[in-house]
């Protein structure tokens, strides 16, 4: 199959394109790039007002497969995925029984392409069961293709456990992902400490629960070597001791999401929606403040969804029995769109970067550059069409998105995966 998109502002820093040009498809690769293609056969997409771009990379998901597939399945979410305008997302492998063997990501690898929608390149946990006593089969999953490694739901308690982790991942092409929380601080919390949890009264998450494991894990990442990606960076003080080890040197890295950046804690009213109840909690203003501007600077490297579909009755409850976490994919790129692109804060160049190519280089997989002999995985995006957050909109599984009832600008259209078109004018294939 072929595909000409035709005159679509392309924007691509890898190859230094930030221009109108017309780009050839055929079967998986790109074959040419250039200001004006005839090409008879193929079939064409008008890419007149949109933007072109490396395929969405989103490095933090739960599909949930297998184990509680009433919330999602892998095949859901790689619906979810490209309705997003997503190629490519990383699978945290919290399931059940947890991702931690050759076979496990065998499964989600084997699963993901008979539904063919998005590559999924799923994480191996980084101890047996993410229990955080004994290594997983770290090398058997690398074989099996895993692309990073992480407990995500759980910080490994353990100073020594994740030493022993960071050191046996360093020997691998592989970046170890922590979600960084200590217990006994977040223990009972289900809202930021503070203001919030005082004017809501309950148990408050406090920001230094996750302060200080970053700063361990840092450390750790000093003594090992091992490169260290934080996940989900909630706080402005967690944020300056990432810019102090990259400023360092040190192979230290972080993500962030758009609950985190679009949120805070100010937003949990005495409604009690539970749909922002989040591991990490909403932080003050002030953090969610930091955390803007740590993307727009650079401090922050990717900007991923934490996507975490819940059923409606672990959500629609008390606050402090709900499950924690939000759905994401569909509403990534529309919420950057329209917070930061269109506002003028974040180039084209630079959302590039943050939903593309850093979370790709993550995960160690090849480049996707807009160029002749690239693999043609491509999210055209039309800045101007307007989206109604409601749960019609969500073609996943689950509905628990903290931006329902929001009106967004910008959104993914068209979606080609490693050549085949996943997303057709907004309508998944
Ligand atoms: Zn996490």
């Amino acid at each position: 199959m072929a595909y000409l998109i035709k005159g679509a502002h392309v924007v691509d820093p890898q190859v230094g394109l930030d221009d109108v040009r017309d780009v050839l498809v055929e079967d998986k690769s790109i074959v040419e790039v250039a200001e004006c293609i005839d090409a008879p056969d193929a079939e064409v997409i008008d890419g007149a007002g949109k933007y072109l771009v490396p395929g969405l990379v989103d490095m933090h998901v739960h599909f949930r497969d297998p184990g509680f597939e009433y919330k999602e399945t892998i095949a859901s979410g790689s619906r979810a995925a490209a309705h997003g305008g997503f190629t490519d997302v990383a699978t945290m492998p919290n399931t059940d029984p947890v991702t931690d063997t050759g076979a496990e990501i065998r499964y989600q690898i084997d699963t993901a392409r008979r539904a063919g929608l998005v590559h999924v390149r799923p994480m191996g946990a980084l101890t047996r069961g993410e229990k955080g006593e004994s290594l997983a089969e770290i090398g058997d999953m690398v074989m099996e293709g895993a692309s990073a490694f992480s407990d995500d739901g759980h910080g490994v308690q353990s100073a020594g456990m994740m030493k022993t982790c960071m050191a046996y991942v360093s020997q691998f092409d592989r970046v170890v992902c922590a979600h960084c929380e200590v217990e006994s601080l977040s223990k009972n919390g289900v809202i930021n400490s503070g203001n919030a949890a005082t004017r809501l009264g309950m148990f408050g998450w406090p920001p230094l629960g996750e302060e200080l494991e970053i700063w361990r894990d840092i450390e750790l990442c000093r003594s090992t070597g091992c490169a260290l990606h934080i996940c989900h960076i909630s706080t402005a003080k967690g944020l300056e001791m990432v810019r102090a080890a990259k400023a360092e040197g040190l192979p230290v890295t972080c993500e962030v999401t758009p609950h985190h950046l679009f949120l805070c804690d100010e937003d949990i009213d005495d409604t009690y929606n539970t749909n922002l109840k989040m591991n990490p909690p909403l932080r003050k203003r002030s953090d969610m403040e930091a955390l803007v501007e740590g993307i727009l600077d650079g401090s922050i490297d990717c900007l991923v969804t934490d996507h975490a579909p819940h059923a409606a009755h672990e959500k629609d409850c008390e606050w402090e029995i709900a499950f924690f976490g939000t759905i994401g994919l569909e509403t990534s790129l529309p919420l950057m769109l329209t917070n930061l692109v269109s506002t003028g804060k974040m180039s084209w160049n630079r959302l590039v970067e943050v939903m593309a190519i850093n979370p790709r280089n993550l995960l160690r997989c090849k480049p996707v550059k807009i160029e002749a002999g690239s693999q043609a995985d491509l999210t055209l995006i039309d800045p101007k069409r307007e989206i109604d957050v409601t749960k019609e909109y969500f073609v996943g599984k689950s509905k628990n998105s903290a931006f329902l009832g929001s009106h967004l600008t910008g959104v993914a259209t068209d979606v080609l995966m490693a050549g085949k078109r996943t997303l057709t004018d907004g309508v998944v294939a």
